[in-house]
């Protein structure tokens, strides 16, 4: 089953040279089993890698590095106006949703073109353009390490926050994720609170949009933004938006009247990271082998043959000069691994 130094370069969206002491694509419970007695006989770390888009993966990866192969898209239950769709782990989250749009199943749409696989998708809790997965989640099945055995995991049990979940913070490696459930709607509401994709949307002409019009809007301004990782190394969003108080806000407001942010939840505001980094002067910024992307300041780039020590440099020198101007702490969002 395993194979013994697996090149992962082409398989982490940063584009590193990386090599796994041993590595597996995973399509059978069974094999999920046999691998995981493995693991635990030779006591190796597991990492469990979905499309490597939101990993910085170090050179070298001891143990064993397991890939969740499961396919398969599933209508379980259709009502007159709501499907529950059971989608495997290892379907690439992208495809999924432009299948969602031609079974006319909708919610999902401001969340296409996001790289990666399904079953890293609840992980973060994966957002962008105004919706979350958290928005039309049902259920998951995952393989649970601690009691050995599959278990269904509800909305609530997950803990869904922003780009959080209990598999990225209080359950870390408890949980190997193997299919998701969503419900969806055969009856397509548009959501476009997030102004650029309402502009995008509403501008053409007066007619409601249909939901391939907000699927389209919503490739078409990713593609004119986002580098794609196959030409340049990045991981989308290097840092997560910082969620501050309301007072805080207004006295940043003051300060600096073009500053970019909107109310989160009751008394906390959550700021633009991209609009910080910008202010501090780094969009476009060239260190090494990495940078800061020149159309996206959000976004760090290998340029080549970037290494992560440089990434490391780069991002607690962008972290110093945001916490120096605006007195904030940005949180990478990407997982290290090796921490
Ligand atoms: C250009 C670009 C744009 C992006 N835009 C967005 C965006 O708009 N919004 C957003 O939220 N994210 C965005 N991302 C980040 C990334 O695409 C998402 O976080 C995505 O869900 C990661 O999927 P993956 O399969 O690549 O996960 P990986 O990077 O392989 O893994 C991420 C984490 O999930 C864990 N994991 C993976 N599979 C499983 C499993 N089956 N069970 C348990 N744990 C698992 C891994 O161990 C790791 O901790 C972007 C990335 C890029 C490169």
């Amino acid at each position: 089953m395993w194979e013994k130094e697996f090149n992962l370069t082409d398989r982490n969206s940063f584009g590193f040279n990386v090599k796994a002491e041993n590595y597996a694509a995973i399509t059978q419970i069974d094999t999920l089993e046999s691998a995981l007695a493995d693991i635990a006989e030779n006591n190796w770390p597991l990492l469990v890698l979905g499309g490597g888009s939101n990993l910085v993966l170090r050179q070298y990866i001891p143990g064993a590095v397991i890939s969740i192969a499961n396919m398969g898209i599933k209508v379980l239950a259709d009502d007159e106006d709501l499907a529950i769709v059971e989608v495997g782990a290892g379907e690439n989250w992208h495809h999924f949703i432009g299948h969602l749009l031609e079974m006319g199943l909708h919610g999902l749409e401001n969340l296409a073109l996001i790289p990666g696989n399904v079953g890293a998708a609840p992980v973060q809790n994966i957002g962008a353009y105004g919706v979350e997965l958290a928005d039309c989640f049902h259920s998951l099945t995952a393989y649970d390490r601690q009691t050995q055995s599959l278990v269904q995991l509800s909305l609530d049990e997950c803990d869904f926050g922003y780009r959080d979940s209990i598999f990225k913070s209080a359950e870390q490696g408890r949980y190997i994720i193997w299919n998701v459930r969503f419900k969806l709607s055969s009856v397509f509401v548009p959501r476009l609170g997030y102004k650029a994709l309402a502009d995008y949307v509403l501008g053409k002409d007066n007619a409601p949009p249909t939901a391939h019009d907000v699927y389209k809007a919503v490739c078409d301004i990713r593609s004119s933004k986002l580098p794609v990782p196959t030409e340049i190394g990045n991981a989308g969003s290097f840092f997560e938006n910082p969620v501050v108080a309301e007072k805080q806000y207004f006295e940043l407001k003051d300060k600096y009247p073009n500053l970019v942010g909107h109310k989160d939840s009751a008394g906390l505001y959550k700021l633009a990271a991209g609009w910080l980094i910008d202010q501090a002067g780094w969009k476009g910024y060239v260190h090494a082998g990495v940078g800061v992307y020149d159309k996206q300041a959000l976004v760090l780039v290998n340029r080549g043959k970037g290494t992560v020590d440089e990434l490391t440099e780069l991002s607690e020198m962008i972290f110093d000069s945001v916490k120096q101007k605006f007195g904030i702490s940005l949180c990478i969002e990407p997982r290290f691994y090796p921490a």
